[in-house]
């Protein structure tokens, strides 16, 4: 049985996880796992770099061919797709977010894992629409990269 089965929340180990090498690159991690009929992420990718075997299976990314770009990134209803890259110490997250207050570019946020805990604050990098859905980069640090997937703005 996969973690997330009994916890409810993914943990690295449900993931095809990217190399260190792919991961300074810049690519997108698909943290989805149930096999539903969905495939925006595919249909959106400029490079074809997502690909599933039917429409219920999960999809894969090819982080060699990924550029993280980001396009994917506000087209997924099930809000499971992350940009990561990792770049002299801190990590560059890009993530969906869809909750009022907007945050600005220069704010520092709450940045949360996959759990909703507290993880510290992140600085905004950019924030970008995507019809409901907002892109937001964040940075952190680099240790950071792989567990921060939300944020939480207080003003
Ligand atoms: S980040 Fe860009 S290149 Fe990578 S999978 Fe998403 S849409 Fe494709
Ligand atoms: S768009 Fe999102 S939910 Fe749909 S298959 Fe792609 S990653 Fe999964």
């Amino acid at each position: 049985m996969k973690v997330y089965e009994k916890t409810g929340v993914l943990s690295l180990s449900d993931l095809r996880l990217p190399s260190k090498k792919q991961l300074e690159k810049g690519v997108a991690i698909l943290e989805c796992v149930q096999e539903i009929p969905c495939n925006p992420c595919v249909d959106t990718c400029p490079v074809n770099a997502i690909s599933m075997k039917d429409i219920n299976a999960v999809p894969v990314n090819d982080y060699d061919k990924c550029t993280g770009c980001g396009k994917c990134v506000g087209v997924c209803p099930g809000l499971a797709i992350f940009v990561v890259k990792i770049k002299d110490g801190k990590a560059l997250i890009t993530l969906p977010y869809e909750f009022l207050p907007v945050p600005v570019v220069g704010e520092n946020v709450h940045v949360l894992d996959r759990t909703g805990k507290k993880r510290g604050f992140g600085l905004v990098k950019r924030v970008v629409k995507n019809g409901k859905t907002m892109v937001v980069t964040v940075e952190v640090d680099e240790k950071l990269g792989m567990d921060v997937r939300n944020i939480r703005v207080e003003r």
